[in-house]
């Protein structure tokens, strides 16, 4: 199987292959084809799967057909995995002109401001400082947002980041926005949050 079999339109046709990734991993084939359709995924899958393509080639392929305002949101458990996760997008949505902004404690949040008033497409965060954004950061709001991507579930709430989910998915339309929850493991606690956060999803396990 190839991505040109999956239903992807040909500028990411052209990116996956400027990027190098010759043929699909075991969860990119499994989650591309209903994430395209438009489907909620719940996706088992650890690090070094591939997981960030399969959900970032969705959200891209939608970008292109409607690129307007603040698109998809991203929460990843820790930094260093917030900035890979935006590296890749910028990678793989570079001739589309994406913006891409990462949000993560530690750094200044005036900056942070200062590069949402930009209008990025795709905010990658952990949740503590996003939450501290829609709290303080003036004219921000997640109410346009398409895509919710919950990446290393059972990360984040092990790190105690379950509270400020909870505050990022009430300030989310929940009937507009599809979801996608990758996990490495599925735990009483994840199953949960799965409950709370996606609609009808599609389970892929690799
Ligand atoms: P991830 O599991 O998303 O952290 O990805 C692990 C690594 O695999 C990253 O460096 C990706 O750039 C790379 N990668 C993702 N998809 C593919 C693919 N289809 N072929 C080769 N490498 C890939």
């Amino acid at each position: 199987p190839s991505f040109g079999s999956l239903g992807l339109i040909q500028p990411l046709l052209e990116a996956i292959e400027r990027v190098g990734y010759k043929t699909p991993t075991d969860i990119q084939l499994e989650s591309l084809p209903p994430a395209l359709q438009g489907r909620d995924i719940i996706g088992v899958a650890s690090t070094g799967s591939g997981k960030t393509a399969a959900f970032a080639l969705p959200i891209l392929q939608k970008l292109w057909d409607e690129p307007k305002g603040l698109f998809a949101c991203v929460l990843a458990p820790t930094r260093e995995l917030a900035y890979q996760i935006s590296q890749q997008f910028e990678a793989l949505g570079s001739a589309m002109g994406v913006r891409c902004t990462v949000l993560v404690g530690g750094m200044d949040m005036v900056t942070q401001s200062i590069a949402l008033a930009k209008r990025p497409h795709i905010i990658v965060a952990t949740p503590g400082r996003l939450k501290d954004h829609l709290e303080n950061t003036k004219g921000f709001s997640l109410r346009g947002l398409r895509f919710l991507v919950l990446d290393e579930a059972d990360r984040l709430l092990d790190m105690d980041f379950g509270p400020d989910i909870d505050g990022i998915l009430k300030a989310i339309p929940k009937e507009r926005t599809t979801t996608y929850l990758f996990s490495a493991t599925m735990t009483t606690k994840v199953a949960k949050l799965q409950r709370a956060s996606l609609s009808n999803p599609v389970r892929v396990e690799v």
